[in-house]
């Protein structure tokens, strides 16, 4: 059922002026072309504008453009993407630009079920390419136009119910001004971000104040409303960083399950009863058929992923007897690489913690000559 949207040509005026007047001065606002458009929207899902900058001027020193990614290897791309997370965006990223290559001569259609076709492109990011990079009369709905929307209409259901997600695309469509998405979506994102922020929202300097019925209606602080998360699931892994012959062992993740294809050292969760150490020789032996010995602590890295709390119990450790190779019985691939060498390979978070622990506490690895066994 459509809630009524109240002083909406009020509503439009208002953010067009203060956007006009307070837009946040970002590098895809300079050209506004799809391609860059596309590239911070994905990167801006999983984390603010702030953290994400030097990340998306990397990527465009490295990829200039569409062709750029559908020429270098997935390894590359997810190299770049390293310390974001959600890695499968990167790999997404990939397909859709060997796509627009292959079907679209390296352009993004100005059509929204075409984008829609794409890998990775949902219904926001669909809505945001085509407003924002074409100024085509489409809404794109973020989590900044929910928290705005569910204040300023004083929506109560919680917002990830599906009738809810209804809700507020029907706003945004019913809001939109014809002619003007670009400046529209982008003021009601900024607007999110700068002023109707998730805590202690600035509402006397909102150009919506008079407007907002939350705030008329003293519910501010309990819009919009969240569905409880799940239970947080608390995990203890021990991690062993194997050194031989001045080289360490990394494995490659399986392309399915949790961070697929990511690149890490060996070792596993606790069992029930187990120690970290217990648990680091058991998951050598199971996952590699090696034994160590010379297990030595190195570090103790808390984490989170998603609803997961990550202990990391990090251990350095040698082979017990010189002879032994490694079978992989649960990566993908292995390979014996320098210290120096660790930087060219795409980590998850938590074990590129551990890589700049050891260059700050046993810089002398990163010394080939000098790395013979010791930590
Ligand atoms: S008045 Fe306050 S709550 Fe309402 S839209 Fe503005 S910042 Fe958000």
């Amino acid at each position: 059922m459509p809630i009524p949207v109240t002083n909406a040509q009020g509503i439009r005026e208002g953010l067009l002026a203060w956007f006009e007047a307070n837009a946040r001065k970002l590098p895809w606002r300079l050209r506004y072309t799809p391609y860059e458009i596309w590239i911070s929207e994905i990167m801006l899902q999983q984390t603010q504008v702030k953290t994400m900058l030097p990340y998306f001027h990397r990527w465009m020193k490295r990829f200039p453009d569409i062709r750029g990614i559908a020429r270098a290897p997935e390894e590359d791309l997810l190299k770049y993407w390293e310390g974001m997370g959600y890695y499968s965006r990167a790999r997404n990223i990939h397909r859709t630009a060997h796509a627009l290559v292959t079907d679209f001569g390296a352009e993004f259609p100005r059509d929204l079920n075409l984008l829609l076709s794409l890998p990775g492109i949902g219904r926001y990011t669909a809505g945001a390419i085509m407003s924002i990079a074409f100024n085509a009369d489409c809404a794109a709905v973020d989590g900044n136009v929910v928290r705005v929307f569910a204040r300023l209409f004083d929506i109560a259901a919680p917002i990830q119910e599906r009738e809810s997600q209804r809700i507020f695309w029907n706003i945004a469509e019913r809001l939109l001004p014809m002619g003007k998405a670009r400046s529209f979506n982008q003021a009601l994102m900024d607007l999110g971000a700068l002023v109707c922020t998730p805590k202690n929202p600035l509402c006397p300097k909102c150009p919506l104040d008079t407007l907002c019925q939350g705030l008329r209606a003293g519910v501010v602080d309990l819009r919009p409303v969240v569905r409880k998360i799940q239970d947080i699931v608390p995990i203890q892994a021990a991690v062993g960083i194997l050194i031989h012959n001045g080289k360490v062992f990394i494995q490659k993740r399986p392309p399915s399950g949790l961070m697929p294809h990511l690149w890490e050292f060996p070792g596993g969760k606790l069992q029930h009863g187990e120690t970290s150490k217990q648990a680091l020789v058991r998951e050598f032996h199971e996952e590699l058929a090696l034994t160590i010995s010379g297990v030595r602590k190195l570090a103790l890295i808390r984490h989170n992923y998603t609803r997961f709390r990550v202990t990391l119990h990090a251990f350095t450790c040698k082979l017990d007897g010189v002879s032994q190779e490694p079978v992989l019985n649960a990566a993908v691939d292995g390979r014996w690489v320098t210290f120096g060498e660790l930087d060219g390979y795409a980590f998850p978070a938590a074990n590129r913690k551990l890589i700049e622990i050891l260059r700050t506490r046993h810089s002398k690895l990163w010394d080939e000559k000098s790395c013979k066994h010791k930590p």
